[in-house]
């Protein structure tokens, strides 16, 4: 009886770029034991020449096909799971499940994706709910203009703390205090695209424009949970709070 509340196993993460939905997401998958698919990852793992061109010059791949990619992703998540496959199976992944379990990010990204997800899939892989990291766009511009990256390991710090509209995230610096070197001794960098002004308020229209939607379709179906971290991760016990 006290399994039965834990339904939800199936799950996306809608939020703007730089709200933290990645730091977010891999806290949560961790939390569900769930894997996260990427869907940028996935997608260009099975781009076609002709797609890259129709990217290339622009354009924006067609849902159907996005659809399809992400939908074949999912079912392999069953594939190793079922009850007959054990000690030589596959290695590594958590406890067996008879049904896919997942977190998506980066998918759906318009309402003909959400629907989907939502209707078109079999009942058994359908996305349950949205988690919504709903974090402004004034804080995310400021926290992207501090985004720092190690040009060796990868990580990620930022060195904009940010106290406005409730919001009272502190900068995230390496042990060592530096802005410019990592713990690792890498160097520090800005992503070019953080820095450009112009290509963020572009990637924030283009979100505003298409996610938006997606957001408003869950949540007519009683599917959207809003998470605002209000304090960064400090707050992250409540984004569990749907279970
Ligand atoms: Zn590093």
């Amino acid at each position: 009886m006290t399994s039965a509340s834990r339904t939800v196993s199936r799950l996306t993460l809608l939020g703007l770029p730089g709200s933290g939905k990645g730091t977010y997401g891999s806290l949560l998958a961790s939390h569900l034991s769930v894997p996260i698919l990427t869907a940028s990852a996935i997608m260009s793992s099975k781009m076609t020449p002709e797609l890259r061109e129709v990217t290339k010059k622009g354009n924006l791949v067609p849902d159907a096909w996005i659809g399809g990619v992400m939908k074949d992703a999912v079912l392999s998540l069953g594939h190793g799971n079922g009850e007959e496959e054990e000690e030589g199976g596959v290695a590594g992944d958590a406890s067996p499940r008879l049904e896919p379990a997942y977190i998506l990010d980066g998918y759906p990204r318009t309402e003909g994706q959400a629907m989907q997800c939502l209707d078109d899939w079999e009942e058994r892989i359908r996305t349950q709910l949205a988690v919504f990291i709903d974090v402004p766009k004034e804080v995310v511009l400021a926290k992207l203009s501090g985004r720092l990256v190690c040009v060796e390991c990868g990580r990620g710090y930022n060195d904009v703390a940010v106290d406005e509209g409730g919001f009272d995230m502190p900068a995230m610096l390496p042990s060592n205090g530096s802005r410019s070197r990592c713990e690792c001794g890498g160097c520090l960098r800005r992503r070019d695209d953080d820095t450009d002004a112009g290509v963020v308020e572009e990637r924030l229209r283009v979100y505003e424009k298409q996610t938006k939607p997606v957001i408003d379709l869950f949540a007519e179906r009683g599917k959207l949970y809003t998470f605002t971290p209000y304090r960064g991760v400090a707050d992250i016990e409540k984004m569990y709070k749907f279970e």
